[in-house]
């Protein structure tokens, strides 16, 4: 079989998701670069995740055109593919509709600054439209949202794109961006508005970094 690693790498990351709770039934989506080979190993389409095999994970080009695969690679191709493209540090995308990153995306603002572990993310915007999934518009505004330097964004009435230079930065950045949204959910839900300031973000960041405080 051929690019075994990367179909590992999705299969693996997408069980770790769906028992997380970060995806449910077939919904979501994931996705690894080979950036030697410039190929992309994506989750397949309307498949169930528990019983997928290694083999049921498609293969697309840099373009989102299937190269591998018996079925069909997922619906939201053209969106991990349209961020790989514009973003050569980014090789692995993680797309959830998870609850609270969806209820968050309602607002169509910027996340607010809940937690401390989705520091290092800090802003994480929010597309302001809607588009159908699948569409080039959704492609379009995620690319813009994420831009050149941002890891990840909130896709108005939808869910979260994550990114990573490899799987397991992009699955930590989704993990800790549904927590921050959920976090911000509840406090605002309970009436309490004490988010972290943009000051302490960057303070904590540069920490972080490994900087001095700022
Ligand atoms: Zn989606």
């Amino acid at each position: 079989m051929k690019y075994k690693d990367i179909r590992e790498q999705v299969l693996k990351a997408i069980l770790e998701a769906t028992k997380l709770g970060l995806i449910h039934g077939t919904s979501g989506n994931i996705s690894v670069r080979d950036k030697n080979e410039n190929v992309v190993a994506i989750t397949p389409s309307n498949l169930a995740y528990d019983t997928m095999t290694v083999e049921d994970i498609a293969i697309v080009d840099i373009n989102g055109n299937q190269l591998e695969g018996k079925y069909k690679p997922s619906s939201e191709t053209p969106m991990h593919t349209a961020v790989m493209r514009m973003r050569e540090d980014v090789n692995a995308v993680v797309h959830t509709h998870s609850k609270y990153a969806t209820v968050m995306s309602m607002r169509g603002e910027p996340l607010l600054r809940a937690t401390v572990p989705s520091n290092m993310y800090y802003p994480i915007k929010t597309t302001t439209e809607f588009f159908p999934p699948g569409s080039e518009g959704l492609a379009k505004t995620a690319v813009e949202a994420i831009g050149k330097d941002g890891d990840v964004t909130l896709l108005k009435n939808h869910g979260l794109l994550a990114t990573g230079a490899d799987i397991d930065s992009a699955m930590t950045c989704a993990i800790y961006t549904e927590e921050c949204a959920e976090i911000g959910y509840l406090a605002a839900l309970a009436g309490f508005n004490d988010f972290i300031s943009e000051e302490d973000s960057l303070f904590i960041r540069n920490i972080a970094k490994g900087g001095n405080a700022v």
